[in-house]
């Protein structure tokens, strides 16, 4: 087994974050830096460090992640008004942090394309 990663350390409660939602395959916190009034990482429990590490096996944690980010958009009050669900992959996609994790972006008129 390799290091921790940062979100596996954030899911098991070994740093502070602001969770908002949690349940056995997935846990939902607020981005240290926000982009919009409502940021929140929705983060799969099992780690894929990235989208394109994803197999046919991993085809129900790709769909619950899309599920629970409706689920979450509902708590926070956001699935009427709209909001946008990013995954970053890889160098130019700008990903930091290698353990797949979907941004819940919401709360105010998002501008497109993004930078
Ligand atoms: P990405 O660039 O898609 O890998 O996104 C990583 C995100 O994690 C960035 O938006 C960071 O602001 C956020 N982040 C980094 N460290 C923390 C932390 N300790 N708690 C919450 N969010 C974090």
């Amino acid at each position: 087994m390799g290091e921790k990663t940062l979100f596996s350390r954030i899911i098991d409660g070994e740093i502070p974050a602001e969770k908002v939602y949690e349940d056995d395959d997935y846990c939902a916190f607020r981005d240290i830096h926000p982009a919009a009034p409502e940021h929140v990482l929705i983060v799969p429990k099992k780690v894929i460090p990235k989208l394109t590490d994803a197999t046919a096996a991993d085809r129900d944690v790709l769909g619950g992640l899309l599920l629970t980010a409706n689920k979450v958009a509902s708590l926070l009050g956001i699935a009427e008004t709209g909001f946008r669900c990013v995954i970053n992959c890889g160098k130019d996609g700008g990903q930091e942090v290698d353990h797949l994790h979907l941004h819940l972006l919401g709360g105010r008129l998002l501008g497109w394309p993004p930078g």
